[in-house]
This record gives C-alpha cells, sequence and structure tokens, in this order.
C-alpha cells in the first residue's frame, strides 16, 4: 500500500492555473498502490478531505490558502495531475527514513520495521510529502490537507538542537521505536552540530526553523523580503550543514508568524510549511504533569493531529516517556512524515555562512595557550 492519500492543489493565477500538487504518500510496502476510493474501504478511514479528493482522474479545483498562491508554482508541473512514483522499498530513496533501510530484515507485514524493544509502541505509519509548490500543513492555520486519520498523531519539536532536552527527546522516542520531525533553529545547530547528526541517525526527520527565531512578521523582516529570506535560508544552510547530509525541505516559522509573500517564497523554493494541529504550549511550562495534561487533552479532544513541542524544553524532554505511555494507553499511533526529495540549498547563503566560520576560525590557537592561570590556584 504505497500511495494513500493524493491531494491535488489548483493554484490559480489571473485565469491561468498552475497546479501545485501534493501527495502525502503512505510508505508501506504493502501490495499494489492503492486508490483513494479503496483505501476508504480499508480499515483506516480516509479523512472527509481525502474523499472528496477521491476521484483523481478529474483535474480538482481544490481549496488553498490564500496566502500560499502569491506565486504560481513552478511551471514545469506538467499535467493537473501528478501521481507520485510508487516506491517498493519505504524509505529507499527518502532521507529521513534510514529507519526503513536500518533493519531490512526486520520488518513486520505492513513494511515498517519491527520494533525490537520490548512492549515499544512503534510507528504506525509512515507517510512522505511531495513538498513541490509548498504545501502548507496545519490545521491551525492551513486546512488543505487533512491526512491523517482519527487517533492519529504526528509529533513535532521545535527550537533545538539543545544540550541534554534533545538526547532525552531522541532517547524516549527511540525506546518506543518512534520517530518525529526537528524543526531546528540554524544557530543552535551550528552550536551543537553533532546533536543534530544524533538527530538524523536516530532516523529523524529534519526541518528548519530559521537561523535565529525572528518573528518575520516583524520589522525589519517584514518590510525588507531580502533579510527575512536571509533569515530562512542561512537557517536551512545551516541545518543542512550541521547534519552534514540530507534534511527535508520542512519549514516552521517561528511563533507560527507566516507572512504571505514569504509562504509565497517557500513554495518557489519548493518548501512545505508546517503551522500545527495542536499547539502543546510546553514553552510556557515548567513541569512535565502539565506538559503531558496538555498534550493528552488537547489529543483527546480533536482526535487527531500534527503536535508542537520543544526539545529545548526541560521540562518536554522529561514528559516524552510518560507522554508516550499515555498516547499508547489511549490508542494513539504515531505517523512518521518523510520528504519526497531533500532540500536544495542556496549557495548564496552556504557561502555566507562559511564566511562567519572563518571569522570564528581565525585564531585556532588552544586555549591552553591563550588562557594561563598565573596567580592561585
Ligand atoms: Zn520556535
Amino acid at each position: 500500500m504505497r500511495v494513500l492519500v493524493i491531494v491535488v492543489a489548483a493554484l490559480a493565477t489571473l485565469g491561468l492555473a498552475a497546479f501545485g500538487v501534493v501527495a502525502a504518500q503512505k510508505v508501506s510496502g504493502q501490495g499494489s498502490p492503492l486508490s483513494i476510493a479503496q483505501r476508504t474501504n480499508s480499515t483506516a478511514p480516509a479523512a472527509a478531505d481525502e474523499v472528496a479528493a477521491a476521484p483523481a482522474a478529474a483535474p480538482l479545483q481544490a481549496p488553498i490558502a490564500a496566502s500560499s498562491i502569491a506565486e504560481p508554482a513552478p511551471a514545469a508541473v506538467p499535467a493537473p495531475i501528478h501521481l507520485a512514483a510508487a516506491q517498493n522499498v519505504p524509505g529507499q530513496n527518502t532521507p529521513g527514513a534510514s529507519l526503513a533501510n536500518a533493519t531490512p530484515s526486520g520488518k513486520a507485514d505492513n513494511g515498517i520495521p519491527a520494533c525490537d524493544k520490548p512492549g515499544g509502541m512503534g510507528l504506525s505509519r509512515i507517510v512522505q510529502i511531495d513538498t513541490t509548490g509548498g504545501p502548507a500543513f496545519g490545521f491551525e492555520h492551513f486546512k488543505q490537507y487533512d491526512f491523517l486519520s482519527d487517533h492519529e498523531v504526528v509529533l513535532t519539536f521545535d527550537d533545538g538542537p539543545w544540550p541534554q532536552n534533545t538526547p532525552a527527546v531522541i532517547k524516549a522516542l527511540t525506546d518506543q521505536c518512534l520517530k518525529a520531525t526537528f524543526f531546528e533553529i540554524g544557530e543552535h545547530a551550528t552550536w551543537h552540530p553533532e546533536l543534530s547528526k544524533i538527530v538524523a541517525a536516530a532516523g529523524m526527520t529534519i526541518g528548519s526553523h530559521t537561523w535565529s527565531h525572528k518573528d518575520l512578521a516583524r520589522n525589519p523582516y517584514a518590510s525588507d523580503i531580502e533579510q527575512a529570506k536571509q533569515e530562512i535560508e542561512l537557517g536551512v544552510s545551516a541545518v543542512h550543514r550541521a547534519v552534514g547530509g540530507p534534511i527535508a525541505p520542512f519549514f516552521r516559522f517561528p511563533d507560527l508568524q507566516q507572512p504571505p509573500v514569504l509562504l509565497a517564497y517557500l513554495a518557489s523554493r519548493n518548501i512545505a510549511t508546517f503551522s500545527t494541529d495542536i499547539d502543546s504550549f510546553d514553552f510556557k511550562m515548567h513541569r512535565p504533569e502539565q506538559v503531558i495534561e496538555s498534550v493528552m487533552s488537547k489529543l483527546k479532544k480533536r482526535g487527531k493531529g500534527i503536535v508542537l513541542m520543544h526539545d529545548f524544553k526541560p521540562a518536554t524532554a522529561a514528559a516524552l516517556p510518560e507522554l508516550l505511555r499515555q498516547l499508547k494507553a489511549n490508542g494513539f499511533k504515531i505517523v512518521h512524515m518523510v520528504p519526497k526529495a531533500p532540500v536544495t540549498t542556496l549557495a548564496k547563503y552556504d557561502d555566507m555562512l562559511r564566511q562567519e566560520d572563518k571569522m570564528d576560525a581565525t585564531n585556532t590557537r588552544p586555549e591552553s595557550s591563550v588562557v594561563k592561570t598565573i596567580s592561585g590556584n
């Protein structure tokens, strides 16, 4: 079962239609690709929007957030319908899905590697996101793509990588054979590239969250798109370099402030924007119990969703083992998002980062030769 959700976005400008397409595609290697209609009849009911999008043979005028159509999707898309190619092995061509390759012999029937941890929760589904044309997700702001079924949860973590807390989050997830998406801050990744590499090595999906967590809806960014682009692109380049390999074309705006002109820019870069379905507000919390209560109560109310948390926060890291236990006990299932293709960095900003390096690296003398205790103990 490889193609689960095919959603077609019609991006219309001035009567000339250019079409952006997203396939949030189930990558799980079970039998032949299923049509949406088939999926609807299967055990996992499709969400209403998916059913509405079912007649994939006909061009759809799917609604799209007005803010994301300021620029047409790349005109290279040849036809209104683009079915992503089915893949034989989950994640084989997919950065972020290294789990599929990690235990090639240990796959369960659904194509997801069997969990080797006793009682481990394990992933229920892996969805591949085609970021062509910059689709936007997260019902708090974008209501076009509703790819989760009831009780399905996507875990996302912002503002890392950060010592102690990020490794604790990775451990909690790994102990349950789970994967999540991390929106890293470029500057943080520059400070702790070894942590970005740990996140990647654990098979997590890594996107970016700007260079230094600026609110891009405010000045100077609101009035100067070049500065805003730089804040976005330096983040992409820095996280990419910290990981030392491919990262996802997934982006989240700081404070979920999403200026339409920048959504259009991201669309032109084929980078998907992620708002959230459920904001834990864990950044305001100091006790793990508060984080657990916040996420569980909102999930029980909404039934499913992309959950926003912060691996930067100690309370969240401490909460995660118990939160995952409660998710499992309440019948929630974890879905992992992987990109169809990695992000492409821009040379201009890669170079800018290298310039920063040089400034730091001018002096290479070791600390012991620079700083010496000359009196006292
Ligand atoms: Zn943030």
